[in-house]
């Protein structure tokens, strides 16, 4: 029997650590793949049993057969959907996070990460120019920072129709089809209603059409609106300016989903896309995304902070040594209460290496995007679908159906040497690439796009 007390405590420690720096310093990254659960269960069988496995078999279990049953997000061909690629500095701190057992909702419990994990947001707060008094929390990803977003920014707009003796309760927001799918749905989790405006040709929300849409619906029904820089799909930033400045007009909440594309704000070639940010209400960018640091990590940022914590604070007598301090308590700004310090493997990583490396790995990214654009402009089987924004690039494989795309794709991963999937734009089946990882180099792009030949 492994009692808690048998202590196999300090062998447990090194084998953990012995495998992460195994896996931290794995050059070249593989692949790996996942394995059915028949597979799994006839190659790992039952694990969790009244004796324990004790260390070196659960150890063995995971380095050899659980962990490599995993995609490995950070194979510099991994370009489906939007790869994870921490820095070492960024993935190793992670462990120490871990190590460490603190508390990170509040100023009492973890003034010292917190005050770190401040300054990275501030990073963050001034990338996209929002003021001084700005602040915000790291959350786990993006659909819970567009949550807890929308959540204020109903509670601000709700309040101040009460204060105006309005009866209307706004419960609308305006987004486009283009937005995430994590606005959707958590307008569902919210009881809240998406109102759709249209695109223009270059899949861009813009203000006409963005007033048409609040007109037609009755401003006063609307607490907020949701801009996206950054698509998933195309990585189309939408004219943050134009919509600004009608959210100013109405007096509605201005959120900028910016979740995977918002790390261009750093990326001199880019940021004029991005002009208007500054006038967000809230904001949210996803370091696990493209700022090379670990799942999972949000970064929430909101221009009125005391507009947050008024729709977040949770209030409990046991909680009131806390509630009532003057410190910033990150947990007053989100869903949720208790938390992990996940915003300390990006401020190791920042702090390590300074931002102007950041710039540089952005920059980067972002010129291996514009080579994979030429390089489809080159060849007579591909075209792409729209120039890149930012470092996703979609394009067709002329002459293929659907079966093409997926039994290519497939046939990449069986081999172990690229996992691109296919995408779909208005009914039709093409695939896409998404660039964040600074060792995703020219060379893995052509041997892509050989392979479709
Ligand atoms: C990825 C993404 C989200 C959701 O983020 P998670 O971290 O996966 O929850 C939201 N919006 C956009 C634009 C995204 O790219």
């Amino acid at each position: 029997m492994q009692s808690f007390v048998t202590n196999s405590g300090p062998f447990a420690i090194d084998q953990a650590l012995d495998y992460a720096r195994r896996r931290l310093f794995l050059d070249p990254i593989p692949l790996d793949g996942p394995l059915s659960q028949a597979e799994l269960e006839e190659r790992v069988g039952q694990t969790i049993t009244p004796e324990g496995l004790g260390v070196t078999q659960a150890m063995n279990l995971y380095e050899h057969t659980l962990a490599e049953a995993c995609l490995s997000t950070d194979h510099p061909r991994f370009l489906s959907f939007i790869p994870g690629a921490p820095t070492r500095e960024a993935a190793a701190f992670d462990v120490v996070v871990g190590a460490s057992s603190i508390y990170g909702g509040s100023w009492l419990e973890g003034a010292g990460a917190v005050f770190a994990e401040n300054q990275a947001l501030r990073w963050i707060a001034d990338l996209a120019g929002l003021p001084d008094s700005a602040g915000g929390v790291f959350v786990p990803g993006g659909t819970i920072g567009n949550l807890s977003a929308l959540v204020a920014a109903r509670h601000t707009a709700r309040e101040r129709a009460s204060r105006a003796g309005h009866a209307q309760r706004p419960n609308r927001i305006a987004a486009t089809d283009n937005a995430h799918s994590s606005i959707v749905s958590m307008a569902a989790v919210m009881d809240a209603e998406v109102c759709g405006v249209h695109v223009d040709d270059q899949l861009r929300l813009r203000g006409d059409a963005l007033r048409e849409v609040i007109e037609a619906k009755g401003p006063e029904t609307f607490f907020a609106v949701v801009a996206t820089a950054g698509t998933t799909n195309f990585g189309v930033v939408d004219n943050l300016a134009e919509v600004a400045a009608v959210c100013r007009e109405y007096g509605i909440w201005f959120h900028v989903d910016g979740a995977y594309g918002g790390a261009g704000l750093a990326a001199p070639s880019v940021r004029e896309l991005f002009d208007g940010v500054e006038l967000a209400d809230s904001f949210i960018v996803d370091p696990h995304k493209w700022l090379f640091a670990p799942f999972d990590c949000c970064a929430l940022v909101y221009r009125d902070p005391g507009l947050a914590r008024a729709a977040h604070t949770q209030r409990a007598s046991y909680l009131d040594v806390l509630t009532e301090s003057p410190e910033w308590n990150p947990t007053d700004y989100s869903v949720g209460l208790s938390r992990r310090v996940r915003g300390l493997p990006l401020w190791f990583s920042l702090a390590v290496h300074g931002t102007d490396a950041y710039v540089e790995a952005i920059e980067g990214t972002l010129a291996v995007t514009r080579f994979a654009a030429e390089e489809i402009g080159r060849r007579d089987y591909l075209e792409a679908v729209r120039e890149p924004d930012l470092s996703v690039v979609v394009f067709r494989r002329l002459g293929w159906t659907p079966a093409d795309y997926q039994a290519w794709s497939e046939r990449l991963l069986a081999e172990a040497s690229a996992f691109v999937v296919p995408t779909s734009h208005r009914g039709e089946t093409m695939t896409r690439f998404a660039i964040v990882n600074p060792h995703t180099t020219t060379d893995d792009i052509v041997a892509i796009l050989d392979s479709m030949a």
